[in-house]
């Protein structure tokens, strides 16, 4: 390459970092995230381990079918849910029953692949999963299913599913948790204390 086409690809690159760094947010993108969140039920729907466990083809079965059905909401620019404002450490919530997903601020500050993994959590509890130690080992087989480390949620430690899964670097700050709304027992994050429970998938390990 001439001395010439290297300079201008070098003032080309310097303009598209430039203009990169000079956009207000770094914020994950919605549309982006359900992508890749379709990406992985559709991957993990493939997977042998799945194909040859007839429970695990249906739960994979039922977080798709309701995954498509789900409405993932996401607050205009300013604004924000009220869920969401009640308390800022909430990443998501659904309602009991219901298919809409209130994307909170704090879940859409993050990358696009970590919002994704988020959108697998709450389309699990749409497809009539409440349990937060089920839902999160779901969450977590869809991501390990694909091929791809899932990131470490605020239930893991207490479900006892951090050993069982390769999670993806993070701070404890990284971890979030999300509601359901309708059900006091299952509201009671905002104490910020462990709920005890332990795992009540059924005594289905995943351990993939
Ligand atoms: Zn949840």
């Amino acid at each position: 390459m001439s001395p010439m086409k290297q300079s201008k690809k070098r003032i080309l690159k310097t303009i598209v970092a430039t203009a990169l760094i000079g956009s207000p947010v770094f914020a994950g993108d919605l549309q982006v995230a359900r992508m890749i969140a379709q990406g992985d039920l559709e991957a993990a729907g493939k997977h042998p381990r799945v194909q040859s466990d007839s429970s695990w083809k249906r739960i994979v079965r039922d977080v798709a079918k309701a995954y498509q059905r789900a409405e993932f909401l996401e607050a205009s620019p300013g604004k924000t849910w009220r869920g969401c404002a009640e308390n800022e450490v909430v990443l998501a919530y659904v309602q009991r029953g219901d298919k809409k997903v209130y994307m909170c601020p704090l879940a859409m500050s993050k990358e696009s692949d970590f919002i994704s993994q988020v959108l697998l959590h709450e389309a699990t509890h749409v497809s009539g999963n409440y349990d937060e130690c089920s839902t999160s080992e779901v969450e977590f087989s869809l991501r390990a299913l694909a091929g791809r480390r899932p990131f470490k949620n605020g239930y893991a430690d207490r479900c006892g599913l951090s050993g069982r899964f390769d999670f993806q670097g993070g701070s404890s700050t990284d971890w979030g948790v999300d509601s359901i709304l309708g059900s006091p027992s299952d509201t009671d994050w905002s104490t910020g204390s462990a709920r005890s429970g332990g795992n009540q998938s059924g005594g289905k390990p995943s351990d993939w």
